[in-house]
């Protein structure tokens, strides 16, 4: 058992500090920037609630974040108020923001500094995956540093590895994000060919799913999309976010993402149809 803080009780943060607390026997602080969720998350794990992320951090043998982006992270890490003014050396701060690998480097440098260790830890499942405590964990750090906190993450983890040095975590997520991006506008592309061709959508997924063009976004989304329901999951918003992160790499280290920059700016014009928090899926309503 661990002292642990866990700031950001978003749709993945609040079930990934419960499986701490609740599977991993853990002592947990938490931190919202939106004190009303703490307080609701107190009640329901019987945890501890801080106001600030320094106060929540203080203490700590390990600080768990799971915030927006890069802004969102340096705000809940740095100044005065930051999770590192409270925490001491020897202790070990674990990022699941999807951001940038430059903030990992910019963070691990600055809590290197005060004698803390750092690691880059962006997860893949999705909000079923954090609920279910099955999440997929892609680390950048240091070995030793990675060795104190694998047994911690493995509350709500299934697999959790390291990648590298810092920022090889979020360089593995960004390769992840690649990959979902051109499967989905593939998918929506059949399913608009299947339906505009006069097909039984539901009888030609059912049977290509099971041979070479089979897909998780395939099985767990052909039904949503067919049927245009796209109120949930994982946000155009933030995928968005991820691949500009994504684009910006390319950029320095010369990958070429045609495919992925196309499909970006199919995700503006789906935000432009309002689309901005449905679920990844609808890229699908363009071809509508
Ligand atoms: P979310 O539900 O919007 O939650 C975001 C959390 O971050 C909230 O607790 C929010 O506090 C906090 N926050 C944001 N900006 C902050 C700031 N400047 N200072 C302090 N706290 C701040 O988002 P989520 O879906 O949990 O996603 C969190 C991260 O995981 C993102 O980087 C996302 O890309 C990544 N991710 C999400 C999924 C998914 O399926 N949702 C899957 C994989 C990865 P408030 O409550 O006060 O707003």
């Amino acid at each position: 058992m661990a002292r642990v803080a866990f700031l950001g009780l978003g749709v993945m943060g609040s079930p990934m500090a419960g499986h701490l607390k609740n599977k991993g026997g853990h002592e947990v602080t938490v931190y919202n920037r939106t004190g009303a969720k703490a307080e609701a998350w107190v009640v329901q794990n019987k945890g501890f609630a801080a106001t600030t992320p320094r106060e929540a951090a203080t203490g700590q043998e390990f600080v768990f974040a799971c915030v927006g982006n890069d802004d969102d992270l340096r705000q809940v890490t740095l100044g005065p108020n930051g999770a590192f003014a409270g925490m001491a050396r020897g202790s070990i701060f674990v990022d699941h923001t999807t951001a940038s690998a430059d903030v990992a480097r910019e963070l691990h440098a600055a809590a290197e500094n005060l004698g803390i260790g750092f690691i880059d830890a962006p997860v893949s499942g999705g909000q079923a995956g954090a609920e279910n405590g099955v999440l997929t964990v892609m680390c950048g750090g240091d070995p030793a540093t990675y060795a104190k906190a694998d047994p911690v993450i493995a509350a709500y983890a299934r697999a959790c590895r390291l990648m590298g040095p810092i920022g090889s975590g979020q360089l593995a997520k960004m390769v992840n994000q690649i990959c979902i991006a051109g499967l989905v506008q593939g998918l929506a592309e059949g399913i608009h060919f299947a339906k505009t061709a006069g097909l039984d959508v539901n009888a030609v997924i059912e049977t290509i799913s099971k041979g070479a063009a089979q897909s998780w976004q395939m099985e767990n989304r052909y039904k949503t999309m067919d049927a245009g329901q796209f109120e949930f999951g994982f946000a155009v918003d933030w995928m968005r976010k991820d691949l500009s992160i994504c684009l910006a790499e390319a950029r320095r280290n010369g990958a070429q993402l045609p495919v992925a920059a196309l499909v970006d700016q199919f995700y503006a014009e789906v935000q432009k149809m309002g689309g901005a928090r449905w679920d990844t899926s609808s890229l699908i309503a363009r071809l509508k």
